[in-house]
């Protein structure tokens, strides 16, 4: 059984059938993409585990317990953190400030604004922050304002607020969109330094090949909301139903 067990998982909105029925298997530790057109319905998928989108059939199994029924923050709190499509930092806040509020989140469950003077005064989640900022080379910025900072760097940022939960589950939402190519490297490099350094396992949805052939270990193709084949990257590339159905439009 995979970390992640997604069974017969549909969703419709009004009459656009958005997932049909996915099945969806993920080895702990391992990083499985999910690729396919636009459309396809890969960004409901992720919706519907983490509990933003209640699918309409089908089961979400995480970890051996159900996600259904539960609030974004629970199932948060259960080991799923994700990175979104476009950036979610607050641009007003530090990076440090920024950093602190998943940590507060995690331990405390839903993050209360009037907790805010408090949580920024937190040791031991101070330290935590510190320490996983070195790990992604941004401490020097721990005192910058994240509205200034390059995109890049508000994406290595919301990607280091995740790890910072030390989720068993990441999911990512096209963590490169909108990169330059530089930058795009360096998010490949710190997933596998990332990878390397801790027991992780990673669900990532993206849109280019070069940087899902350099890391997915699996490929799950999903095309007008169902799956179409899954596989290893080596299989996937000479599929030639992948090839008419994504790699060559
Ligand atoms: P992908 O991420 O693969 O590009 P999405 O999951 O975003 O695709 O979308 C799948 C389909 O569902 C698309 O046709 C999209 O327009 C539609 N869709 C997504 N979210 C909503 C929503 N909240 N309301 C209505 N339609 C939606
Ligand atoms: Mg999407």
């Amino acid at each position: 059984m995979g970390i992640l067990e997604v069974k017969g998982v549909g969703k419709r909105f009004g009459g656009l059938q958005a997932l049909g029925n996915v099945n969806l298997s993920v080895e702990e530790n391992t990083v499985h993409a999910i690729i396919g057109p636009n459309g396809a319905g890969k960004s409901t998928l992720l919706n519907c585990l983490v509990g933003k989108l209640i699918p309409d059939t089908g089961s979400v199994m995480f970890d051996g317990q159900s996600v259904l029924g539960r609030k974004p923050h629970e199932i948060n709190q259960m080991g799923i953190s994700r990175v979104f499509q476009t950036p979610e930092i607050f641009g007003d806040l530090t990076v440090m400030e920024n950093m602190l509020i998943p940590c507060f989140a995690k331990r405390d469950g839903a993050f209360r604004m009037h907790a805010f003077e408090q949580v920024f005064h937190e040791k031991e989640l101070i330290e935590k922050a510190e320490q996983m900022l070195d790990d992604v080379n941004m401490l020097d910025k721990r005192n910058m304002h994240s509205a200034s900072m390059s995109r890049g760097d508000k994406r290595r940022l919301e990607m280091a607020m995740c790890l910072v939960q030390e989720p068993k589950l990441l999911l990512l939402d096209e963590p490169t969109a909108g990169m330059a190519r530089a930058d795009t490297n360096n998010t490949i490099d710190l997933l596998k330094e990332i990878k390397q350094k801790r027991d992780i396992t990673m669900c990532i949805i993206e849109h280019d090949m070069h940087v899902v052939f350099s890391l997915a270990e699996r490929i799950t193709v999903l095309a007008q909301g169902t799956p179409l084949v899954e596989d290893t990257p080596e299989n996937i590339k000479g599929n030639p139903k992948v090839q008419e159905a994504y790699l060559g439009e």
